[in-house]
C-alpha cells in the first residue's frame, strides 16, 4: 500500500511539473498556435495570464516566492530591462539559446533573451511621398515635413526605445533634437496605437508614420477587408541604410525566467522552444516579426520589404536609458 501511495505521488508529481505558467504581455494571435505546438513536442502545458507588462512585473514583484510566474515574456527591450531592474529574473543556463541568440538580442548576464525582433520604420503614402524623400529618422525634423508626421505617444514604450537608441549612439543632446523637431512636425497631437497612424497616413491627414513593421504585415494579410484597402496605399522605408549610418533601429520581444520559478527547467523549454527554428518562421509568417534565430528563414511579406541593416546597438543598453528617454519626451511636451 505504501509503495502504491508512494508511487502515485510520484506519478502525479511528473503531471504536476508538466507545465509552464506564462505571464505574458504579447497579444497576438500566433502566440496561442506556437503554445500548442510546444505541448504537442513537450507535454509541458502553457498556463497563460495576460496584462501590460507593467502589470505583470508588480504582480510578480508583490507575489514574491509564491508566484506561479515561471516566464516573463514581454515586448520591448525597456520592458525587459524594467524587470531586470526589479530583480524578478533568474540567470538562463542554455547553451542553445546562447550560441544561437546574437549578442546584442540578449541581456549580458542572459538574464532575458530577445525572441522576435520588429523594425521601427517610416511608414509613407506612396501617391503623396517618394521614396527617395526619405531617408534617417533624423531628416523627419527637416521644416520640409511639417504638419506631415504622425506617431505614437510618448508613453508607447516602442517610441522611448527608439529615442533611447539615439542617447546610446549619438548622446542626449542630438536626442532631444529629434524628439522637439518631430514634435515640430506633427500633423496632429499623438494618439492611438500604430495601427492608427497608418490608417490616417492612407486616408491622406499626414504623409509619414514611425511605426512597427508587423502591423502593416497584419493590416495586409489579417481578415479585415478595409485594412488591406489601407495598406495598399502604404510603403515600407528602413531608414539609416547609408553607409556611415547605424541602420534602423530594432526593438524586440522577449522573455526571462523568474527568480521564483517552480518549473524552472520547463521554463527553459519553452524559451528554447519559441527560438527554434519551426518556432522562429512562425513568428515571421503569422505575425510578421522578424527572426532572431539566423537559421530562420523570413516570410514572403518580410522578404517583400527588402532586406535592410538593422541596427546592431546592444538592446540592454538601450533599454537602460528608458527613464532618460521619458525625461527627454517630457521636456519636448511630445504629447501637449
Ligand atoms: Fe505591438
Amino acid at each position: 500500500m505504501k509503495i502504491l501511495i508512494a508511487s502515485l505521488i510520484f506519478i502525479s508529481s511528473l503531471f504536476a511539473s508538466s507545465e509552464v505558467n506564462v505571464y505574458s504581455h504579447r497579444h497576438y494571435e500566433v502566440d496561442k498556435k506556437l503554445y500548442k505546438m510546444f505541448r504537442k513536442q513537450t507535454g509541458i502545458k502553457v498556463n497563460l495570464i495576460k496584462a501590460s507588462s507593467a502589470e505583470l512585473i508588480k504582480r510578480i514583484q508583490k507575489e514574491g516566492k509564491y508566484t506561479k510566474a515561471d516566464v516573463l515574456l514581454t515586448t520591448d527591450v525597456g520592458m525587459l530591462e524594467l524587470a531586470k531592474s526589479k530583480n524578478i529574473f533568474q540567470k538562463i543556463d542554455s547553451s542553445f539559446l546562447d550560441k544561437t541568440i546574437p549578442s546584442y538580442l540578449k541581456d549580458k548576464d542572459n538574464l532575458w533573451f530577445a525572441l522576435t525582433k520588429r523594425a521601427r520604420v517610416i511608414a509613407y503614402n506612396i501617391d503623396d511621398v517618394k521614396k527617395d524623400e526619405l531617408s534617417t529618422y533624423m531628416a523627419l525634423t527637416d521644416k520640409k515635413w511639417k504638419d506631415r508626421i504622425l506617431i505614437t505617444k510618448s508613453t508607447e514604450v516602442y517610441n522611448q526605445s527608439l529615442l533611447a537608441s539615439f542617447i546610446v549612439k549619438d548622446g542626449k543632446e542630438q536626442a532631444k533634437k529629434w524628439a522637439s523637431g518631430i514634435k515640430a512636425n506633427m500633423a496632429r497631437k499623438p494618439r492611438g496605437v500604430d495601427k492608427d497612424q497608418l490608417k490616417a497616413i492612407a486616408a491622406g491627414m499626414a504623409d509619414v508614420a514611425i511605426v512597427n513593421t508587423y502591423y502593416i504585415g497584419q493590416m495586409l494579410r489579417g481578415k479585415s477587408f478595409s485594412d488591406k484597402e489601407t495598406a495598399q496605399y502604404i510603403g515600407v522605408f528602413f531608414p539609416n541604410q547609408g553607409e556611415k549610418q547605424s541602420g534602423t533601429h530594432i526593438n524586440v520581444s522577449g522573455a526571462g525566467v523568474v527568480k521564483n520559478s517552480k518549473n524552472k527547467q520547463n521554463a527553459i523549454k519553452f524559451i528554447e522552444f519559441l527560438a527554434s527554428v519551426e518556432a522562429q518562421e512562425m513568428f515571421a509568417k503569422v505575425n510578421f516579426e522578424y527572426p532572431v534565430n539566423p537559421n530562420a528563414k523570413t516570410s514572403q511579406l518580410l522578404q517583400s520589404w527588402g532586406e535592410f541593416k538593422e541596427d546592431k546597438t546592444a538592446l540592454y543598453k538601450v533599454g537602460a536609458q528608458n527613464k532618460e528617454a521619458v525625461k527627454l519626451f517630457n521636456e519636448v511636451a511630445w504629447d501637449k
